[in-house]
């Protein structure tokens, strides 16, 4: 047996083009002298020798089959087969889920954030519950709020302490327990239900910011929360979102 195109394919794929435990790039790009690179092997879970890495396990299944397999840089692929202590069968097939999981969902952020940067104008989704606004907020690096026009000293303090208390809670989200985050959510709705009888509605969305500093030089992306106040009567209001114009780049004065 050998390991047919379609298994070979569906562990490049999955595997992102990075080695399962550094995450470097298997296929190393070409640099204009040279061509692509390729450092990427394929690794037996466990060997169909009863000597080689792993073999002493007993396996059922197809040994270059899918399952039985995972994705590695060269280093790492001698590493795996040498130290079979460390890298049990067991502690392989986690490495494999964590890593498959790893590359589908940011790839997934990433371009769902690509895709809307392209054009440079969000539709951002109506808030309508707690759970909404626990998603945006918990862990981002950074806070975009923004408001229609205030006019009164009524809205100002509606308006602006709800922002100052997300900002605040954004921060230690993550590590308050369940029934407090429940208890902030309660707290969240009827917050956004004053908000609303004031004549306001909250949109927002979470989303990658690419900072610049003061020289324009680029100091990275940042997970961005994104959190917008507009009276009802706003145009830009379209069914359940809101059209706003964002920039992509942010200059930001550290
Ligand atoms: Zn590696």
């Amino acid at each position: 047996m050998s390991i047919t195109d379609k298994t070979r394919k569906t562990l490049w794929a999955k595997s992102g083009n990075r080695c399962l435990l550094c995450r470097i790039e298997l296929v190393q790009p070409s640099d204009g002298a040279t061509e692509n690179v390729i450092i990427g092997e394929e690794c037996h879970i466990i060997s169909s020798s009863d000597k080689g890495p792993r073999g002493n396990i007993s396996y059922d299944g197809d040994y270059d089959g899918y399952d039985n397999l995972i994705l590695l840089c060269a280093n790492d692929h001698k590493r795996v087969d040498e130290l079979v202590e460390i890298y049990s069968v067991e502690s392989l097939r986690l490495f494999k889920v964590v890593h498959e999981t790893w590359v589908k969902t940011t790839l997934e952020r990433d371009v769902t954030a690509f895709a809307n940067d392209q054009q440079n104008i969000k539709s951002l989704p109506k808030i309508t519950s707690d759970k909404q606004i626990v998603d945006i907020i918990n862990g981002v690096h950074m806070f975009d709020f923004n408001h229609d026009e205030l006019r009164t000293e009524h809205e100002a303090t509606e308006v602006g302490g709800l922002f100052e208390e997300l900002k605040e809670i954004g921060d230690i989200l993550s590590d308050i327990g369940y029934a407090e985050t429940a208890k902030f959510g309660v707290h969240l709705n009827e917050e956004v239900e004053k908000l609303r009888l004031m004549g306001f509605v909250l949109f927002g969305m979470r989303r990658k910011l690419r900072l610049r500093n003061s020289k324009k030089e680029d100091m990275g992306v940042y997970d961005t929360a994104s959190i917008i106040a507009v009276r009802q009567d706003n145009p830009s209001i379209v069914g359940d979102f809101l059209i706003a114009k964002f920039p992509t780049n942010v200059s930001f004065g550290f």
